[in-house]
């Protein structure tokens, strides 16, 4: 039997990525949605044949409870909303997914998994990558150590932010700027080149006087320190694109480019090609998820994954909001 993934929150990511995958997924399908807009309801409910019954709002979200057609609740709202429908779905006795970044707070991802542990639920984030086939070669050289060692990570992920009202540029809504939208992009990567995890930090912010970003960071480059004096560096921004990851090993050296995008990703392995068939993330991020529901298993993306990039996130704005200075995780 197929596992039924409600979705909570019909912006963007929810219309054009995860609703399309969940026509590919294999272990989970489209079974419910919850939006606050009444609009939407008809047009979900005829283009996936939702029944109506399994149509919430945010003022009845807690019925879902009783709804057995629905297993996995798949949180997409603006960040600051994570924490509290995570928690919610916990409680009515849902399995989680919960987009990236986790919360907006390292006090919030605690909340969630322990409420997720409580009523003996399983959480899992966003994290789509870790099911791409080039991040997955990154993973394999680390851990196989057939090229050495990981020596050095660069990464770089932004974009140029368009309509200055959106929730992405209020403190409120988002919890900060491009870093926790796009950067924590970065820190994964590099937690998952390494394979281990940075043990202190610097960072720099840069702000080109644009009232678009009076609340959140525009520009942030930091530096992590890893065991053995090794180091990443990178940078992430709302004011321009850009996207790859570099990873040096002893023997090897691997580019992406791009990098974090839905598709269509690059890349270089010593001078050659890198070239994988074509996947969907969502599509497979998804059904590992429902596979770990039934058997009940660990998400290899679990909330514990997701805290982890919590602390480094705010250790970066602890190290800017003190002009820089060295902090350690
Ligand atoms: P979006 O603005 O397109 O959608 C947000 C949805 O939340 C809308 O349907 C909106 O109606 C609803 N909403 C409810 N309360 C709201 C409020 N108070 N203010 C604003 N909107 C409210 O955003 P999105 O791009 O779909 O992002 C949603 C989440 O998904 C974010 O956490 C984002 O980080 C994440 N995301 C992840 C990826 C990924 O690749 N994993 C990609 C894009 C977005």
């Amino acid at each position: 039997k197929k596992l039924g993934v409600a979705l909570v929150g019909l912006g963007n990511y929810a219309t054009n990525q995860l609703a399309p995958a969940l026509q590919e997924t294999a272990h989970c399908y489209l079974a419910g949605i919850v939006t606050g807009t009444k609009s939407k309801e008809k047009v979900w409910m005829d283009k996936h044949n939702i029944p109506k019954k399994n149509v919430y709002n945010y003022d009845n979200f807690e019925e879902i409870a009783n709804n057995k057609d629905i297993d996995i609740i798949y949180v997409v709202l603006p960040n600051s909303m994570h924490a509290e429908y995570s928690i919610k779905a916990a409680k009515a006795g849902k399995h989680v997914i919960c987009e990236k970044p986790m919360a907006v707070s390292v006090e919030e991802c605690e909340a969630m998994i322990k409420a997720c542990k409580e009523n003996k639920v399983k959480l899992s984030i966003g994290y789509r990558l870790h099911f791409d086939p080039y991040h997955k070669e990154i993973i394999k050289l680390s851990k196989e150590g057939s090229f050495g060692k990981v020596t050095y990570v660069s990464s770089q992920f932004g974009f140029t932010i368009g309509d200055p009202t959106q929730w992405r540029l209020k403190k409120a809504l988002a919890g900060g700027g491009a870093l926790m939208d796009v950067g924590i992009y970065c820190i994964q990567a590099a937690r998952y080149a390494y394979g281990e995890e940075p043990i202190a930090l610097q960072a720099q912010e840069f702000r080109s006087g644009s009232e678009k970003f009076r609340e959140v960071d525009e520009t942030v480059s930091w530096q992590m320190e890893f065991p053995d004096g090794k180091i990443s560096n990178s940078t992430t921004s709302y004011a321009f694109g850009t996207n790859h990851l570099v990873v040096t090993a002893q023997k090897a050296r691997a580019v992406i480019m791009p990098a974090y995008s839905y598709n269509g990703l690059g890349g270089i392995f010593n001078n050659e090609k890198l070239e994988f068939p074509r996947i969907n993330q969502q599509a497979l991020q998804m059904d590992d998820f429902a596979k770990n529901v039934v058997a009940n298993t660990e998400s290899k993306i679990s909330g514990e994954e997701g805290l982890k990039d919590m602390k480094v996130l705010e250790a970066i704005y602890k190290s800017l909001a003190s002009g820089g200075k060295r902090v350690t995780i």
